[in-house]
């Protein structure tokens, strides 16, 4: 059966992007959200490390993580049961030669005024004490980096959007899109829907909306992350490790659920797809981990991939396309996207209005504006 709908503003993408930004834009407008999967969440969002750690990503990213955060710290009674974030903590680890990473790593986190220290001795192996104490030399302890509960924050944003009088269509892929002058034409699997708005949130896929739009490209690369977990040692005690990740990007752990999580911290492109892991990333993953920690991984209890989606200078793209009447972008959000939703869904509907961004999240329209320099 198909159905045909008039709202102010569709949005394309049910990932954490199209849901947050809906759920912010529905306080006064009429929101449609067209997921094209039956299942919202079902590709990044739902593939993720869950963590917060603010001292992570560029300075774009950190200042928006930095303003976004007090959302998911006491979000609105009716949002989720439980609370959304859990302590955690997060530890880049160097080697001896590594060790300029963490200087930088200190100095972005002051820069967003983000508590963080270096430590290392007895005090960074209390911390992790799996660490291989003849590798590892030094830490940088992000201890408010906390874990966020995805599929919570995914329910609170999509619940609160139908409270507001939102709409959300799964199964209903956007196969065709259309500007009469005047409003979009969307065009689903199951129905059409003519906005004044359309947004941009459909993940590793919205550079081919942008050209189904007639925009063009903003250059977004997917690229491929491998995670997987595994059953620590028995009798480990590992429910408050932080994450801990090589300053060098290429592994981290973390508890997840009584097991351990890993990852080979790849970033292989990839065309926009339902991402899979390969055999030989997995193998790299637990060969690096057992380098830098004595953890054991003998055999994987799941393993999976997601894309992260980057554009050149790894800040989001968000903002109307110049080329493209009422065409708004949310896309480009890497490895940060779940962290920053509050932040960015807050500063999309102050961009959609045309208003000023909050005054609480420190970046500037043109940090994130389709048409900057050095995309496409
Ligand atoms: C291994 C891994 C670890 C990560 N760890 C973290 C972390 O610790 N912290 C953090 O903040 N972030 C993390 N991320 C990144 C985060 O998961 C992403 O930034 C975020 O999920 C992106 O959300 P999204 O809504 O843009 O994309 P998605 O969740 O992919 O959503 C896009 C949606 O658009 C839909 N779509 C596409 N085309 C169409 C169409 N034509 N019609 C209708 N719908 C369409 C897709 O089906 C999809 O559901 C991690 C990612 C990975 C892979």
């Amino acid at each position: 059966m198909t159905n045909s709908v008039t709202t102010d503003i569709a949005i394309i993408g049910g990932g954490m992007a199209g849901a947050s930004a809906g759920y912010f834009l529905a306080d006064d407008a009429e929101v449609v959200l067209l997921e094209r999967e039956s299942q919202p969440g079902y590709h990044t969002t739902g593939r993720s490390a869950a963590l917060l750690f603010e001292g992570y990503g560029n300075a774009v990213i950190r200042a928006i993580t930095k303003g976004g955060r007090p959302f998911f710290e006491s979000p609105p009674a009716d949002f989720s049961d439980a609370p959304v974030l859990s302590p955690r903590g997060g530890l880049m680890v160097a080697t001896e030669s590594q060790l300029s990473l963490l200087d930088e790593g200190l100095a972005d986190s002051l820069a967003t005024g983000v508590h963080s220290e270096l430590i290392d001795g007895d005090a960074l192996f209390d911390v992790a004490p799996f660490l291989r104490r003849n590798v590892i030399v030094r830490g940088l302890f992000e201890p408010g980096a906390m874990d966020m509960d995805v599929n919570a924050m995914l329910q609170g944003f999509l619940r609160g959007l139908r409270a507001k009088g939102g709409q959300v269509q799964t199964d209903a892929e956007v196969i065709s899109l259309t500007h009469d002058g005047r409003v979009w034409r969307v065009e689903t699997r199951s129905g059409t829907v003519a906005a004044k708005t359309v947004v941009n949130a459909a993940g590793a896929w919205a550079d081919e909306i942008a050209v189904m739009a007639g925009a063009a490209r903003v250059g977004l690369v997917p690229k491929r992350r491998t995670a997987f977990t595994f059953d620590p040692a028995p009798g480990l005690d590992i429910a408050r490790w932080p994450l801990t990740a090589g300053a060098d990007e290429t592994w981290y752990v973390k508890p997840d659920a009584g097991r351990m999580f890993g990852s080979p911290a790849d970033q292989t492109p990839s065309a926009p797809c339902d991402a899979q892991p390969e055999e030989l990333d997995l193998a790299i993953a637990a060969d690096r981990i057992m380098t830098h920690t004595t953890l054991e991984i003998r055999r994987f209890a799941s393993t999976w991939a997601g894309l992260r989606s980057f554009v050149a200078d790894k800040s989001p793209v968000v903002g109307f396309d110049p080329r493209a009447e009422g065409f708004f972008w949310l896309a480009g959000q890497g490895g940060y996207g779940i962290q920053t939703a509050p932040g960015i869904g807050r500063l999309a509907v102050s961009l959609i209005k045309g208003a000023d961004i909050p005054s609480d999240i420190k970046v500037a329209a043109s940090d994130l504006a389709p048409d900057r320099p050095g995309l496409g």
